[in-house]
């Protein structure tokens, strides 16, 4: 092969890297944060990346959030993001307030009082 040719052949094969990458990369959409009720991403690792990351989870944040970024080919902010509402739970969890008693309900979105046992049927906070 000649000096061009293997160039070229680097080049196309780094084009099918990106390629490849870009496939890889999931279609990310939001969810509503369980504790906090804010729209956040509904990124979610594999169980094996987790796995693969579990040793990582008391070390540098950053390590843990970079490490699942590139095992899941997702931008570091969306694990950020992530990581912070679900994984540390650094948001702040919003309850709900029971109509009948007035007392905090277990989450926002209980469908019970634990107080009073009134039930409600709605899904507004
Ligand atoms: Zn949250
Ligand atoms: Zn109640």
């Amino acid at each position: 092969m000649t000096l061009v040719g293997i160039r070229r052949a680097c080049r196309l094969s780094a084009n099918g890297g990106q390629l490849g990458k870009a496939q890889m990369e999931r279609k990310l959409g939001l969810r509503e944060c369980d504790r906090c009720g804010a729209s956040i991403t509904s990124f979610c690792p594999s169980l094996p990346t987790l796995s693969s990351v579990g040793n990582y989870v008391k070390g540098p944040r950053d390590v843990l959030e970079r490490k699942i970024a590139e095992a899941e080919c997702v931008p570091l902010d969306v694990v950020r993001e992530y990581v912070r509402h679900r994984i540390f739970l650094e948001c702040e969890k919003v309850f709900g307030i029971c109509p009948n008693c007035g007392q905090h309900l277990a989450t926002r979105r209980a469908r019970q009082c634990l107080a009073c046992y009134a039930s409600r049927h709605t899904d507004a906070p």
